[in-house]
């Protein structure tokens, strides 16, 4: 399947969760056996950055892209999860996103000094979310490498925001699809 038609399957949906935001629904391209796993595939050939150890997923949509690729790209998968979810020693940070207010959450025994990250998500929209996971790695001392985006909302500007916040370089942001 070819980018244009997994596109079409993106469905937009005014004023979801609330007034104003334009929400990009992917269920019906993740229902789709074969948009799927083109969208996987396609994912997989943009990511040139190949020196990374672990893929660190974003709770919860980032799982679904996250797992998938790090299944394809044969490497570890790593959680950043939402507050009281995951046990043990953590590292926690507290930010605000398109829609609302979070903390997400590493555990401190996942990361390792020196060992470099790739982070993904669903949607990259003011860049806050990506922003907060990316301290938390470099707050144990990992390198984050790159993110990795399946939906880009250009008009929100969270590219430059993550470039303002982190150490990552414009080439580090990959998305397969801006503006869907
Ligand atoms: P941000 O931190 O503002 O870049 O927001 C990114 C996070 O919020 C991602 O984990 C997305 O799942 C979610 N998100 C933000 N805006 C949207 C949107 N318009 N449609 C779907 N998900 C969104």
């Amino acid at each position: 399947m070819t980018l244009k038609q997994i596109t079409q399957l993106i469905e937009t949906i005014p004023d979801f969760p609330q007034q104003g935001i334009q929400f990009k629904d992917i269920s019906p391209l993740l229902s789709n056996a074969e948009a799927f796993a083109s969208a996987i595939n396609l994912l997989a050939r943009r990511v040139k950055i190949k020196d990374f150890d672990e893929i660190i997923g974003i709770d919860a949509r980032g799982f679904i892209f996250g797992s998938a690729l790090a299944y394809k790209l044969k490497k570890g998968f790593i959680m950043a999860r939402k507050e009281d979810k995951l046990p043990g020693e953590l590292l926690s940070q507290s930010y605000s996103y398109e829609y609302s207010q979070a903390k997400l959450t590493l555990q401190k025994k996942r990361i390792t000094p020196g060992k470099k990250y790739l982070i993904i998500d669903d949607v990259l929209a003011t860049g806050s979310t990506i922003s907060a996971v990316a301290q938390l790695i470099g707050q144990a001392g990992g390198v984050c490498v790159g993110a990795v985006v399946f939906i880009e909302l250009p008009f929100l500007k969270g590219r430059k925001n993550i470039l303002s916040q982190t150490k990552l370089q414009r080439e580090d942001i990959i998305a397969l699809i801006r503006n869907a």
